[in-house]
Parts: structure tokens; sequence; C-alpha cells
């Protein structure tokens, strides 16, 4: 019997049991001092420049960055139609539109000739999606914002560990978003975090994230509350407990071991599956802490092939549906985007993986093709 090979699965060992261990005997469970040290922690890693408020999942890390730049009902943000529905439901979390805009084919990354087009004076904010962990394109969307006057808020849930231009994604830039759940580079169980310079964003997440209340983070760092306090606008449940910081705190240590464990993983994809007619993306593969490893086939082959691989207990994924094709969302105008998520399939890809397992990826793939 061979086993099942998975997709997606997080890398947890003693480490991370002995910090859910001392949280429990300490009796603290809900935000406090381990919340305040997994985000310094954070900030230590990626530069001294931004600062970093952690909340319960991305998405509500991407639907508070939104509300503290003051983005709301009306409102349009320009966002891929191929990433996660999380991005798209964070935005309309906040009353705002979600704008889908087409992709390049070779990267997954925003068109952003197909973004210009869908410009209004209603735009505010444009959400580019790190796909797969790539943030090639970044410079062009920093232009763009500038150019159109848009705050930009980066969904690098796929990102996180990885280089731009030899900095640390989130050493730079306007609002960042990560996320650590299940799945994610480095994992809290649940988590997110939104990283910024401007501190004044930075403020209103951590007030936002715990209902509103003024000036409650503070206190809640040293595992205390406000009784007294103000509230001026809506805010959400949305802190990150003790709990999910120690795992988080637990991961971070282990981030060089992920990070060169993916990129052997990655380079074996890259250059061992021979003769099969399959598209590899055309990504910053160097630089990247990659998430998830998709490739394009032809659509004719994407299901069968899937089919196939999972017959031979092999998991694989689709990242992602398009998302204009939502009826909640349904715009026209997004072919590539379309194409893309006929085509892309993603391999198991996870830092567990073995040689042995990675091999019989591969020679599935390859005996697929053979028998087609
Ligand atoms: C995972 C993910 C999110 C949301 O993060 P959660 O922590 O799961 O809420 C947002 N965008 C993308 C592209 C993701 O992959």
């Amino acid at each position: 019997m061979t086993d099942l090979v998975r997709l997606s699965r997080a890398y947890l060992g003693v480490e991370e049991k002995n910090a859910l261990l001392s949280v429990l005997d300490e009796g603290y469970l809900g935000m406090g001092q381990e919340v305040k040290l997994f985000e310094q922690e954070l900030e230590l890693f990626l530069s001294s420049k931004t600062k970093v408020a952690c909340v319960n999942t991305g998405t509500s890390a991407l639907q508070l960055a939104l509300q503290a730049v003051g983005i709301g009902r009306g409102d349009e943000v320009l966002i891929p139609s191929i990433t996660y529905l999380a991005s798209y439901q964070a935005t309309s979390a906040t009353g705002a539109i979600p704008i889908s805009c087409d992709i390049n084919l070779e990267t997954g990354y925003i068109n952003l000739q197909n973004a210009r087009k869908k410009l209004s004076p209603h735009t505010k904010a444009i959400m580019p999606v790190h796909y797969a962990g790539d943030v090639g394109c970044r410079t062009e969307v920093f232009n763009f914002a500038k150019k159109h006057q848009l705050r930009v808020v980066e969904d690098a849930a796929h990102a996180f560990g990885g280089k731009f231009q030899h900095k640390r994604v989130g050493e730079d830039g306007d609002i960042l978003c990560f996320s650590f759940d299940g799945i994610k580079n480095i994992t809290c169980g649940e988590g997110g975090a939104v990283v910024s310079a401007d501190l004044e964003i930075i403020n209103r997440v951590q007030n936002l994230r715990l209902l509103g209340v003024q000036k409650d983070t503070e206190k809640r760092y040293s595992n205390s509350r406000s009784w007294d306090f103000e509230v001026t606008e809506q805010g959400w449940r949305y802190h990150m407990s003790n709990l999910n910081a120690a795992i988080g705190r637990a991961q971070l240590r282990k981030i060089d071991f992920f990070l060169q464990k993916k990129q052997r993983l990655l380079k074996c994809y890259l250059n061992e599956i021979k003769e099969c007619p399959i598209t590899y993306l055309k990504l910053a593969y160097e630089n990247m802490h990659p998430h998830i490893f998709p490739i394009l086939v032809s659509k004719k082959d994407r299901d069968p092939l899937r089919d196939f691989l999972k017959n031979n207990k092999i998991e694989t994924g689709i990242h992602y549906k398009a998302n204009h094709r939502l009826k909640k969302y349904q715009t026209e105008d997004c072919p590539v985007a379309e194409e893309f998520s006929e085509r892309v399939i993603s391999l198991p890809f996870h830092v567990g993986l073995t040689e042995t397992d990675q091999k019989r990826v591969i020679h599935s793939i390859q005996a697929y093709y053979r028998k087609r």
C-alpha cells in the first residue's frame, strides 16, 4: 500500500508542541505577550523599517488593511482574477467592489494594461497577488499606482520569506498582508499579518482588530485590557491569540530550513519532468520562498491528468478558479485568467515531501503522457 502524496501540509515538530504547552501552562490563551513577541520577531526578520500587526487570518489582514486606508462602500479595488477567493471576500467585506483584472499567462500576475482599462473615478487601490511567491512585477505595480494615485495593498499570502531586489518581501512597499494559515510558508495554525512603514495604518489595524477599542493593544501585550475606553468606528474580533502566536514563533525559527527544502523541491520539478508537453511559469524562482508549484498543461489534458494522478494516490490542486466567473463577482473580459484556470495544475509541494514521493509524482506525470 502506497500512501497518499499530499498536495500541501504543515511541517511541525516538538518545538511547536512545547511552545503550545508553555502557553497552556501560563494560562493566557488570548492576545498577550506571545503576540507581542511574535510581532517583534517578525519586524526583526523583515527589516527595521516596517511595523507588523498580527491578526487571526490572512483574510482579516486584507480586510483591515483596506479599512485602515479608508476604503469602503462604493470604492473600487483592482484585483487579478486569479487569486484565492479571500482577496475578493476581504475586499467586499469593507463595502468596496473588487474589480477583476486579467493576468499574464506566463506568470499569473495582474496584467496592468487590462487594469488600466478598468480604472474609474472610484478606483482607490490595487491589490497585486504574489502568485506562488513571485514578486517579479512589483516595480511595475508601484509605478502604475503612483501614476494613478492608488494605494497598494499587496496580497503577499504566498510570499512570506521571499526576496525582492535583495530585500525581504515586507521590507518596503505601502501595505503588505501575509497569511500564516495551516499550509502557508510558515503557519500559526491560523493567522495573518499587516505590514507597513506607515505607523498610522498599523495603529488603526491595532484598534480595528480589537473591536475598534482605542489603545487596547498596549494593555493586551502585558496580559491586561482596557475597562474604560473609546470607540469611533466599526471594529472586529480579529486579533491573534497567544496560542497561534506561539506556533508562529517556533515556525519562524525554522524558516531557513523551510526555504532550502522548498528550493530543492523546486529545482527537482523544474529539471526532472522530462519529455512532457507541460509549461512552467516564468517566475523569479531563485528569489522566491515558493508556496505552491503550479504548471500549465493543455485544457484537454488537465482534468484527465489530475484523475490519473489521483488514481496513483497523488493529490493535486487548482490555484485558482477565476474569481470573475463567480456569481457574486461576475464581470466580463478576463480571457487569459479563464484560460489559466482551465490549464493550471498544482503539484504536491511542502517541506515534508520526500525525494521518493516527489520522484513518484514526476514518474506518474511522465507515465500519463506516455500512455495518452
Ligand atoms: C491563503 C491566502 C489568503 C488568505 O489567508 P487566510 O490566512 O487563509 O485567511 C489570501 N490570499 C491568498 C492568495 C491566499 O493564498
